[in-house]
Order: structure tokens, then C-alpha cells, then sequence
């Protein structure tokens, strides 16, 4: 190999790791920062790192923040009976998006998913207990995408929560088996939201 390829085989190599960058990409992606002025490539590696280090998990809604708690969970004029439990703080942004919900979240950080041996444990579970131990709280939305391993994790929810006295709600299926609310339009999510029926594990 020849030594003075390393650099740029790593930068190849690194960038080929992000999810939807192929080799092609990371490729077009390593010359194009080559090209550019130095000062333009720090600034993009100090953005990555500062938000790598600024940001954290929410210690109420476990979504991504750098303040503490997160600016939903702290904002008085927000419904906080309310709260839609979603999979990965991307959804949060996808549900704020559609305008149409004024409730509070509860990030999850993934599905069960058996085949993998990611079990109840490994998801932000506990912390969405601890949350329903306070009698404000109403309703919990299950809003885990409509695929197999959401539906698993919002039957799994529900039996959890069936002790508590809080309504459980599950959205609509406006959004096809299979699909991921993080990708369909302010409308399909508001509507799935809209439409959201009584769910019991039973
Ligand atoms: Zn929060």
C-alpha cells in the first residue's frame, strides 16, 4: 500500500460507514472536501464534534438536547398530560413538523427487536415508568412505527402499562405496514395522529 493513500482511505473509509453513503459517495464526498479551503473543512469538523459533545439525551423524554431538561419538556404552554412515545429522537422532529401536536415525547431509542436480542431492557422503558408515576399524565400515545418490530414493542407497552391508570392510544394506520414516520409528509403523520384508536395488549 502506498503510505501517502492512508489519509485519504481513512476519510473514504470513515465516510462509507454513514448510513446511505455508499463507497461512490464517500468517494465524491472525500475530493470534495480536498477542494475546499481549510477554514470551510474545520468548520464542518468542529460543527460534528461540538454537537457530538454538546448534546445529550434528555433526562426526562431521553430525546437529544443541550439544554437540561429539553426545551418541549420544559415549555409550560405544552400539554403535559400527554405524551407520545416514539422510537428515535429523528421522530420528534417528524411529529413537531406536522404542526398538529402539543403534547409531550418519550424517546425510546429503538424497538425490541427479538431476532436481535435487543430486549425491553435496552430501551428507555424504565424511564417512561418512572415518568407515569406522576398523576399528570393521561394519555400515552404509542406512536412506534407500524412494523413488526414497532408493533411488537407497542403490544409490549401496552401489557406494561396495562396496570396504570392512563389511556392508552395507539396512531392510526395512515401510514402503511412497513413504513417509517420519519419519512411521510406532515399531513400522513397528522392524520395517523388524529386517528388514533384505544390500544390494549389483549
Ligand atoms: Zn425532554
Amino acid at each position: 500500500m502506498n503510505l501517502d493513500q492512508k489519509p485519504l482511505e481513512a476519510l473514504i473509509h470513515e465516510l462509507s460507514r454513514l448510513p446511505g453513503v455508499g463507497e461512490k459517495s464517500a468517494q465524491r464526498l472525500t475530493y470534495y472536501l480536498l477542494e475546499r479551503e481549510e477554514e470551510e473543512v474545520e468548520k464542518l469538523a468542529s460543527a460534528i464534534l461540538t454537537a457530538k459533545r454538546e448534546i445529550k439525551e434528555c433526562p426526562v423524554c431521553c430525546s437529544y438536547t443541550d439544554q437540561t431538561p429539553c426545551s418541549i419538556c420544559s415549555n409550560s404552554h405544552r400539554d403535559h398530560s400527554t405524551i407520545c412515545v416514539v422510537e428515535s429522537p429523528r421522530d420528534v422532529l417528524a411529529m413537531e413538523r406536522t404542526g398538529k401536536y402539543n403534547g409531550l415525547y418519550h424517546v425510546l431509542h429503538g424497538t425490541i427487536i427479538p431476532d436481535r436480542g435487543v430486549l425491553p431492557n435496552q430501551l428507555r422503558i424504565k424511564e417512561l415508568l418512572e415518568r407515569l408515576k406522576s398523576d399528570e399524565i393521561k394519555e400515552v400515545i404509542l406512536a412506534t412505527n407500524p412494523t413488526k418490530n414497532g408493533d411488537t414493542t407497542a403490544l409490549y407497552l401496552a401489557k406494561t402499562l396495562e396496570p396504570i391508570d392512563v389511556r392508552v392510544t395507539r396512531i392510526a394506520q395512515g401510514i402503511p405496514f412497513g413504513g417509517d414516520i420519519e419519512y411521510y409528509d406532515e399531513i400522513t403523520v397528522a392524520t395517523a395522529l388524529d386517528h388514533r384508536t384505544e390500544f390494549r395488549s389483549y
